[in-house]
Formats: structure tokens, C-alpha cells, sequence
């Protein structure tokens, strides 16, 4: 039998990245124990797909002697949630989390945990549209990368034991400087969430005008924005409103990249919109070579799908804030 990493694991934020570490946490036989907290009626929610093996109505009472935390809920609530928790922390516990911003992260949640207490932060570059414990399952972090990004100085038997953890549900570990992170997740995630946002909304103003034809006829393209933009929407504010600096670099040269192709158009330049097309479509090719998508027709996305809608069936309507 599979010795546990840890004893007892305790998980802030049922959602969907909570749920999935928690289904992938009992597939790979990782903790003695489950504990969860979240809010009261998802909290309940979780209790009815018998998630956990222990439901605690405050975080103080989830952490309680817990070897392990992990913050899952938005970034935005992680200071409070770290406030809360650190009082009641185990000496020689590693706190972690999955939040998508890293450098906010450290600043929100380091101060608030007590010495003796090591603080490695995570972020699973694994992820769907849908939200909730129902939305979770084992399978969501398989094959996709995890990375830490521990603070100057943080101890390195905690960073192993993190990376082992990561590496029993199904990812490979990598380990950046959180700004580093920033940066890279604000060109590989955070602009094109924006852009999907943006895109769906400017069609939905369009649609008074064409009287629904916007998504009467929405080809390929518009439904995978449309995918990407039913992405949480507490989530990714609190991404946004805590990755301020490297989104916004980004988008300035997203912006001026974009001003040239409006100027090569104008002038029909089908030279340089050739050349860019041409070297786009080989990085979607190195993307499917390196294994983090697949090549089939919709991006295989129909059996998964399939799997999502289920679960979504059992699933009752979220209340949106
Ligand atoms: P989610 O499905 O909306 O789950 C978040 C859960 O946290 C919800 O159950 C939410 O309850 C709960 N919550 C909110 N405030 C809380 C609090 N103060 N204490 C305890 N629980 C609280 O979102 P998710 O997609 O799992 O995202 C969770 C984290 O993972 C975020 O930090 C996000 O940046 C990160 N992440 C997400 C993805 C992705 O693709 N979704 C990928 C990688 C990392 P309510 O619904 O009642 O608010």
C-alpha cells in the first residue's frame, strides 16, 4: 500500500482546482486525512459529494493540526484567509496555495504566518471553465506543469516534499521567482482571458445591431472565446486586480502588435500577415509536440466535454457575485 505524504491535508476553497486536488489527492493515496473549509452553502455542497473526511465551518478549525494547507479559494480572499489561519497553524507545517498570481500572493499571505510555518507557494497550470466541487476530477492535473515559487531562503525539505506532492497527483514541477511567473503567466494566460472577455463582450454590443446573427453564426473561432470567457468571473478580477504591473506590460505590446497588423491590412500587406500566421500556426504545432494539447479536430475537446456536462447536470446553478 501507497504510504501517505502527509497525515492530514487541509484544503481552503472547494472549487473546482479544491475539488480536483482533493479527488487526485485520494486517487494517489496522499493524506491520512482531508480536511475542507469554503463557504457555508458550498461548504455543504461539498459535504453532500462526500468530498472530504472532515468539513470545518471556519479555516482556523479546517488547519488544526493539518501537516499541509492549501489556500484554493480566489486570490482575493488569501490575506484574510491567511490572517485567520495563522494562530492556529502546526509548527513545521508547509501552507501553500493554487492561486494564478504569485508575487501578490507572498505579499498578501507571508506576514500573517508564524515562524516555523514554511510558505511555498504553487500554481497549477491546469484548468476549465467550470467552477464549484462539482466541476472537480482526478485527472485535471495529469501531464500539466506545476510551478513553486518559494521565497528567498525557504526551506528546502518543505520545497521537496511539495514537489513530491505535486508530482503524486499526475504534474511536473518546475521552480520560478514569483515575478518571473508574473510575467510568463500574464503573456501564456492572463491576456488571453482579457482578450476573451473583451471580444465576447464587443460581439455582445454588436448583437442589438445584427439581431442575434453574432451568435447565430459564430464560427469556431468566436465559440473558443466564448469558452475561455465563461471562466469565473471572482476569479479572474482578483487575477487581474493582483497581476496590475505584468498584464499591463504585456497588453502594451499586445496593443502596439496589434496597431501593425490594422496598418498591414489597410495597405494589404499579405506578405507580413503570411508571415505572422505562418509562424503562429508552428507554435500551436510545438504546443501539441510538447504534449500540453492535443491535435485532434476541436482539440479533442468533445469526450471531455461530454465528462464536464455530466457533471454539470448534477450540479445546481451558482450564485454569481
Ligand atoms: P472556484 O471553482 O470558484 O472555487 C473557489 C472556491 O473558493 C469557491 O467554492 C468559493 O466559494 C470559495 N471561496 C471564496 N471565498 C472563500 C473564503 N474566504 N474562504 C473559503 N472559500 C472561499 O474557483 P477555482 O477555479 O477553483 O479557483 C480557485 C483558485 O485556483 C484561484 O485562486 C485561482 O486563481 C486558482 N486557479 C484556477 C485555475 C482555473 O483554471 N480555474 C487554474 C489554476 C489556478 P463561493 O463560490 O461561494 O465564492
Amino acid at each position: 500500500m501507497t504510504k501517505p505524504l502527509f497525515q492530514r491535508v487541509a484544503i481552503l476553497g472547494t472549487g473546482l482546482i479544491g475539488s480536483s486536488l482533493i479527488h487526485a489527492m485520494r486517487r494517489g493515496a496522499v493524506a491520512g486525512h482531508i480536511a475542507v473549509h469554503d463557504r457555508k452553502d458550498v461548504l455543504a455542497r461539498a459535504k453532500r459529494l462526500k468530498l472530504a473526511d472532515s468539513y470545518a465551518a471556519t479555516a482556523a478549525g479546517a488547519v488544526k493540526g493539518a501537516d499541509l494547507v492549501i489556500l484554493a479559494a480566489p486570490v482575493g480572499a488569501f490575506a484574510a484567509l491567511g490572517k485567520g489561519v495563522g494562530p492556529h497553524l502546526k509548527p513545521g507545517a508547509i501552507v501553500s496555495d493554487v492561486g494564478s498570481v504569485k508575487a501578490a500572493v507572498i505579499a498578501d499571505v507571508g506576514p500573517h504566518l508564524p515562524k516555523g510555518v514554511h510558505f511555498i507557494p504553487a500554481h497549477p497550470i491546469a484548468g476549465t471553465e467550470r467552477s464549484g466541487p462539482e466541476a472537480g476530477f482526478a485527472e485535471l492535473f495529469d501531464g500539466r506543469w506545476c510551478i513553486l515559487t518559494p521565497p528567498k531562503g525557504a526551506n528546502a525539505r518543505a520545497v521537496k516534499s511539495l514537489k513530491a506532492f505535486w508530482e503524486r497527483l499526475g504534474s511536473k514541477v518546475d521552480v520560478m521567482d514569483a515575478k518571473h511567473h508574473d510575467l510568463v503567466l500574464a503573456v501564456t494566460s492572463h491576456l488571453p482571458h482579457l482578450i476573451a472577455y473583451n471580444i465576447v463582450g464587443t460581439a455582445d454590443d454588436l448583437r442589438s445591431v445584427t439581431e442575434g446573427e453574432v451568435i447565430k453564426y459564430s464560427a469556431g473561432g468566436f465559440r473558443d472565446f466564448t469558452r475561455i470567457a465563461a471562466s469565473d468571473p471572482t476569479m479572474w478580477r482578483d487575477v487581474f486586480l493582483n497581476n496590475k504591473d505584468a498584464v499591463l506590460e504585456v497588453l502594451g505590446r499586445f496593443s502596439e502588435d496589434l496597431s501593425a497588423l490594422q496598418r498591414q491590412i489597410r495597405w494589404g500587406d499579405g506578405d507580413a500577415l503570411f508571415k505572422l500566421f505562418t509562424r503562429t500556426r508552428a507554435i500551436r504545432r510545438s504546443i501539441v509536440d510538447a504534449g500540453q494539447d492535443s491535435a485532434a479536430v476541436n482539440f479533442g475537446r468533445n469526450a471531455a466535454a461530454a465528462a464536464s456536462t455530466r457533471a454539470l447536470r448534477s450540479s445546481p446553478s451558482r450564485r454569481r457575485r
